[in-house]
């Protein structure tokens, strides 16, 4: 299976949509990234993307990437520091056991769909979203 073929634009919409109403509750910024393969271990490559998506040009320090390898099955969620030094070790344990499960029911948008949900949700108790908040990271899917 291919990122492309998975994410189309119609699901793409969808998904940029989620993102959206999440970052309705939250000041942090969500993104996904998708690909068809993983070239190297899993957390590198999101660490890698954060970088090149400038993902850390945010006030609070707190974007989060959710990042997908569609054909390797290769999934991971990483936050900024602001994130990391808030929240308890562990905290997007849940949101990746919720991602796990929807791989094997072998829905992986609506899967996303309810992982951006779920992460927004999470945030919202250390982030409340701001009264003069605005989108500081692009809320548009790569798909690579
Ligand atoms: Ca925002
Ligand atoms: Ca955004």
């Amino acid at each position: 299976m291919k990122a492309a073929e998975v994410f189309t634009p119609e699901v793409c919409k969808a998904v940029e949509e989620s993102i959206h109403q999440a970052e309705l509750r939250t000041s942090g910024e969500i993104r996904l990234y998708v690909e068809d393969r993983c070239p190297e271990d899993v957390l590198d490559r999101a660490a890698h993307l954060f970088e090149t998506l400038k993902m850390h040009a945010t006030a609070q320090r707190n974007g989060v990437l959710i990042y997908l390898a569609v054909a390797d099955r290769q999934f991971a969620i990483i936050g900024d520091v602001g994130i990391n030094t808030k929240v308890p070790t562990g905290f997007w344990d849940s949101v990746k056991d919720e991602m796990l499960a929807e791989f094997r029911k072998g829905d992986l948008p609506s899967g996303i769909r309810a992982v951006i949900s779920a992460a927004g949700e999470k945030l919202a108790t250390h982030f409340p979203r701001g009264t003069n908040d605005c989108d500081e990271l692009p809320n548009n899917v790569v798909v690579a």
